[in-house]
């Protein structure tokens, strides 16, 4: 491939011997249980995946953004949602620490959150939408030395498990409603006085994510737990949340290859009157064909934006791109590849449908395509494309 080098395929090899030996063995155990894959986690923060692009100074591998893709692909063959918890700690919680925090701030969180010795998640969604910020409600008054929150947030992940919530509030009178200036960020320790965690939904996909609600009543936290300028956080998330959008590129390229790949074997092993579905059916090649095809335009989009992001491009639409037409591509393979399991691949133990069920949550989780959309209109308008 003409975006492998010795480095990347040093880190890819890490990366698909812990698949390999510790990933797929409990993958369907951890889909069946919902159990966040703390086991797991913690090894990828051992192996260096968890902080692939962070600086040495700060723990990190100091490791470009293809290097980071392939090993999101990799893993997501197997158990995307370890990816999810991967994204949600290393790029949106991660990401603003990396762009926003103080060396102190990056000393105390970013470098043990980059070896896995802490979790980190990152709220920013309210029951009023995901997008819909100018309608947030959670708010921090500064009160003497210390800030104070109230309000709450919805549908995170790694809630439960995390050290620490980096968190979205308003500190300014209004929000303003096209820059979204007047959030801050904060930096939440999970054992602080009012802060409640809420219980891991039952969902479609992503399960073991630990997706839930988070408040806060009353939570006092020291001054120092500002994250980045006062007011003015908005340009740092939109910037990490292109981050994990980007990665939606390799994950989903990633379950659409697990499925495939399950979809493939099936055929050339499941025999009628002598032959192989593969052989017998015309419908069933084409239809194999017509995923090869699409994995590998997936595959093509992923590496070049992830060329040009190692170039230092933002990637703003690009990466939305990514997460959209990831979405599609995952959700049309897997949901193909079990057609062509027949009625086994209803059965979850065959593991095929897990695959669809995640792809489908891709197309919401962390922002809805939809939304995306209508990001990417914007920046076509304002020649920002
Ligand atoms: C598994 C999972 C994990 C998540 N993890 C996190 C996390 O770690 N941190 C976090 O902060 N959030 C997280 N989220 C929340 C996620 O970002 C939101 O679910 C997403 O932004 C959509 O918001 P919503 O659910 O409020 O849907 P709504 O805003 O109610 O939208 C419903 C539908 O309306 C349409 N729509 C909404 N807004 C627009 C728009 N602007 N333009 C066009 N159409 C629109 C879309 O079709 C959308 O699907 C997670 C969600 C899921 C499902």
């Amino acid at each position: 491939m003409w975006y492998m080098n010795e480095e990347r395929q040093l880190m890819l090899n890490v990366a698909r011997d812990f698949v390999e030996k510790e990933v797929k063995p409990v993958a369907m155990q951890i889909d069946r249980t919902s159990e966040f894959p703390m086991k797991l986690f913690k090894r990828a923060g051992e192996l260096g995946l968890l902080g692939v692009t962070v600086s040495e100074e700060y723990g990190g591998l100091g490791g470009d953004q293809t290097t980071l893709a392939l090993i999101m692909e990799e893993i997501a063959k197997s158990l995307p949602v370890l990816t999810v918890a991967m994204g949600a700690h290393s790029l949106l919680a991660g990401g603003l620490l990396d762009m926003l925090g103080t060396p102190q701030q990056k000393n105390k969180y970013l470098a043990p959150a980059a070896s896995g010795e802490i979790i980190l998640a990152c709220g920013s969604t309210e029951a009023v939408g995901g997008s819909n910020q100018i309608e947030f409600t959670t708010r921090a008054v500064l009160e003497g030395d210390e800030w104070v929150l109230n309000g709450g947030k919805v549908l995170i992940s790694n809630i439960g498990v995390a050290d620490v919530y980096v968190v979205l509030a308003i500190t300014a009178e209004k929000i303003d409603p096209v820059t979204r200036g007047g959030f801050s960020a904060f930096i939440i320790e999970a054992n602080t006085p009012g802060l409640n965690v809420g219980k891991a939904e039952h969902k479609l996909g992503w399960h073991g994510s630990a997706t839930g609600s988070i408040s806060f009543k009353n939570c006092h936290l020291p001054k120092e737990s500002l994250l980045g300028p006062l007011g003015g956080c908005m340009q740092a998330m939109f910037v990490s949340a292109t981050a994990e959008f980007l990665s939606c590129g390799p994950v989903s390229l990633g379950v659409a290859e697990g499925a495939y790949e399950m979809a493939l074997k099936y055929s050339m092993e499941r025999e009628q009157c002598g032959q192989s579905m593969f052989d017998r059916f015309q419908v069933t090649r084409h239809k194999l064909v017509k995923m090869y095809t699409e994995i590998e335009s997936l595959r093509s989009l992923v590496y070049s934006t992830y060329a040009n992001r190692d170039q230092g491009e933002l990637c703003l639409a690009t990466g939305r791109m990514l997460k959209i037409k990831g979405a599609e591509v995952s959700e049309y393979v897997s949901r193909e590849a079990i057609q062509l399991f027949g009625g086994v691949g209803t059965v979850v133990d065959t593991g095929v449908e897990r695959f669809w069920r995640d792809a489908k949550v891709m197309a919401i989780g962390g922002a809805s395509v939809e939304a995306l959309m209508d990001n990417i209109a914007t920046l076509i308008k304002n020649k920002m494309v």
